[in-house]
């Protein structure tokens, strides 16, 4: 696949189409707003091999576990984000000829994703047995304004003929999802109607019962000859039939509204919808798209990342940030990051541990602390569901979900419901990452504390003491290595989980001595014990930690050392991915290591440990890791940056990099990875920038990639936005907003002020 788009600093260029590839393009071209994401798909239909895709964010179905010997403790359901009524679609017919790419033949196809300004371009010119052509054009935008608003924007020009042609804008709900089983329909019809230049169609879901209706309307630069409405079970439609001269140009632009009972009440919903369209019709396509630009400008100046001298990696860096901004923004604390965002079905939209431990620190840095908040404030507000979620278990305390759409675990794998219990860490560790990057002390007080304590009691009541080591054990858990099940003390997860309850301790003691008050409230509210607290103190100070003491190295569970140590150097690369040519139980047996495990620990903690010891465990897993999840190589490049190990820094960058562009997983086609996308920005940002948050203070040890000229990015630091550029000898901070502030660079300590700040790098 490689280099099929063409380079561009801005665009994503499909130049000439390839049907073979059509579905990895449709999930490249895909766009998003927050509220709503679509598949590149094209408006006028396509009978060649297409995934259809529109998504409503927080939109799902919850399709029954069933398993012949029911365990306690399973999920009840699997969540699956819901393929949502195509709003997109304009049937074309020319000459009574149906307009389908995959029957015709095209010329200059071009399919354009703009970065820059959020909005699909597609133009081709179409030509049938008669030689006769026609050129259409189609600019599509979902508004990061008006979140619910969307317009497509539709051409037809003939060039050598006078053409009959029928448009017909429609809405159909008449959709089911890739991944159903036996073809199962989700969506029934509630109401729906179409009326001359608009129409609306209510659907509501089954089980889940969200209701979305979705309203167009529309408007031709032409007055057509006749228009006709049409409605059938799920589906309504607008035929509109005209005539037009040899190179005159018409276009239709489609308003569309998209709105759910998450947010207004069932019986208004088809109201709002009539009247958010009208609202998009009154203002006009210009207007929307103006508007609509100047937002993504505003993203842009937040957290773009420039790269001179080497168009593919900016390319590929700003594609990440693109879609990373169009999944998620924050403007709902109900929502979340699913792995695939709404560029596909797989994953089933919902919110794993990969928001807190890959995604968060990308929306940490890049905007206004509100939007990591939120974040925050989604798992706060599902505490409840995290204590059943324990008690499930017969455990106390909260334990997260690994997959959830509302709070509720819905994925059904027992080895990673019940196993893969770090999730909670990670939970733990986003709040300290927040408090440290923001200072906003006052949300350990609000929120953060109740959320902590009960991770700190659920791991305190899953460890259990061995009296003749005389130590904490964490037995039967799967790490972040899935490719490992049921093991006993993983490294990870027992460091992670003393970590946790060291964090809280330490803030119940910072609530004590500086918000009694509040800490006496919560220390009720919560029924926390003295006893307890002990407790906490005696499992952080006792807790087993494998070792390999002969290599220096942290084991990555009780008995990986006794496996058949090999590297990746062993393998024959028709192995490769392991997961699609090996059983499951040859992996399972095997030393291979699916993604950062130790090294997912030595990165979060990364004060507490020297180089030394970060090098030998890199030089130790490394070559054993095969790197199968995408969220792997951007831990492993990061350490790689702080420990020197420049060139291979940069090699295990490129792997995430460009990762869905040039399909190197071979899965685009499902979707895009867009957790993994924060991780390429970390691997930049936190890398090759080194930048870290320490004692309040905000440090960078810089180094310029050999690959490239220069490099800079945005970062939203409490209330400041500065940009940081690095060159091969120095690097230059100015601050675009706020007051100064103190800068560390490579240990020393420097006064940002309104003036440009320049450092000499040694080399
Ligand atoms: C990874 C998990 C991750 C999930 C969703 C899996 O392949 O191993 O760590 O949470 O994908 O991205």
């Amino acid at each position: 696949m490689d280099n099929y788009f063409r380079y561009d600093e801005w665009k994503i260029i499909e130049d000439g189409f390839d049907p073979e590839k059509n579905q990895i393009t449709e999930s490249i071209m895909s766009l998003g707003n927050g509220h709503m994401g679509l598949r590149g798909n094209f408006e006028e239909g396509y009978s060649g091999e297409s995934l259809q895709g529109t998504y409503i964010a927080g939109v799902y179905y919850p399709d029954k576990t069933r398993v012949g010997w029911w365990k306690i403790g399973y999920p009840e359901y699997y969540a699956k984000v819901l393929n949502a009524t195509n709003f997109i679609g304009i049937k074309v017919k020319i000459n009574g000829k149906k307009l389908d790419l995959a029957k015709m033949d095209v010329e200059q196809f071009k399919r354009i994703l703009n970065m820059k300004k959020g909005y699909l371009d597609r133009e081709f010119v179409i030509k049938d047995f008669q030689g006769r052509k026609t050129k259409v054009k189609a600019r599509r935008f979902l508004s990061s304004v008006d979140r619910e608003i969307a317009v497509v924007t539709y051409s037809l020009k003939p060039l050598n003929h006078n053409a009959k042609v029928e448009l017909t804008p429609f809405l159909d709900g008449t959709i089911t999802n890739e991944d159903a089983n036996y073809d199962e329909v989700f969506w029934d019809e509630i109401e729906k109607n179409a009326d001359k230049y608009k129409a609306y169609l209510n659907m509501r879901t089954k089980k889940s019962d969200f209701h979305v209706s979705t309203a167009m309307k529309f408007e031709l630069n032409k007055n057509p000859d006749k228009i006709e409405t049409f409605q059938k079970e799920k589906y309504v439609e607008n035929k509109v039939n005209l005539m037009i001269n040899e190179n005159e140009e018409i276009t239709i632009n489609k308003y569309i509204a998209v709105t759910t009972n998450r947010d207004y009440d069932d019986k208004n919903l088809v109201q709002e919808s009539l009247d958010r369209v009208s609202y998009a019709y009154n203002k006009g396509v210009e207007q929307l798209f103006d508007e609509h630009i100047q937002r993504w400008q505003e993203h842009w100046d937040e957290s773009d990342i420039e790269i001179n001298g080497d168009v593919a990696a900016q390319q590929g860096i700003r594609f990440n940030i693109f879609q990373l901004n169009q999944t998620y923004t924050g403007h709902d604390p109900r929502l979340n990051i699913g792995p695939k965002g709404f560029t596909g079905e797989k994953y089933g939209g919902s919110t794993y541990w990969d928001t807190e431990a890959f995604c968060f620190p990308f929306y940490l840095n890049t905007t206004d602390d509100s939007i990591a908040r939120n974040l925050l404030l989604y798992r706060y507000n599902h505490l409840e569901k995290a204590i059943d979620n324990a008690d499930k278990l017969d455990l106390d305390g909260a334990l997260y979900p690994m997959v959830t759409m509302n709070g509720e675990e819905c994925h059904n794998e027992w080895e990673i419901t019940f196993e893969e219990i770090h999730r909670n860490a990670a939970i733990a560790y986003a709040i300290y990452n927040y408090v440290n990057n923001t200072g906003d002390k006052s949300y350990l007080a609000d929120y953060g504390f109740e959320v902590i304590t009960q991770i700190a009691r659920f791991w305190a009541d899953r460890v259990n003491y061995n009296p003749r080591k005389n130590k904490y054990m964490i037995l039967g858990v799967t790490g972040p290595n899935e490719y490992e099940n049921n093991v006993h003390n993983n490294w990870y997860t027992n460091r992670m989980a003393a970590w946790t309850l060291g964090y809280a301790l330490e803030v119940k003691e910072y609530l004590f001595k500086n918000n009694k008050i509040c800490h006496d409230e919560l220390v009720e509210k919560l029924g926390l014990k003295e006893k307890e607290i002990d407790k906490w103190q005696d499992i952080k100070e006792n807790m087993y930690y494998p070792y390999v003491d002969s290599l220096e190295v942290f084991e990555q569970q009780d008995g990986y050392m006794d496996k058949e140590l090999k590297t990746r150097a062993d393998l024959d690369k028709n192995d490769l991915p392991l997961n699609q040519n090996w059983s499951w139980d040859r992996i399972l047996r095997s030393c291979y290591v699916k993604q950062a495990d130790v090294l997912q620990g030595l990165y979060f903690l990364g004060d507490e440990y020297d180089q030394d010891t970060k090098k030998r465990n890199f030089d130790f897993y490394e070559p054993k890791t095969v790197h199968e999840s995408s969220l792997s190589p951007c831990i492993y490049s990061i350490i790689a940056s702080e420990i020197g190990y420049k060139e291979r820094a940069y090699e295990l960058y490129l792997r995430t990099a460009r990762l869905d562009l040039e399909n190197y997983n071979n899965d685009t086609e499902d979707g895009l990875h867009i957790t993994s996308m924060a991780g390429t920005w970390m691997a930049i940002v936190q890398g090759f920038a080194g930048m870290r948050v320490k004692d309040d203070k905000l440090s960078f040890s810089p180094y310029l990639p050999a690959e490239w000229d220069d490099y800079s990015f945005k970062i939203n630091f409490r209330n400041r936005i500065l940009t940081i550029q690095v060159f091969e000898d120095k690097v230059k901070i100015t601050k675009e907003k706020g007051k100064e502030i103190a800068i560390i660079i490579n240990e020393d300590e420097f006064t940002l002020t309104n003036k440009p700040l320049t450092v000499n790098l040694s080399k």
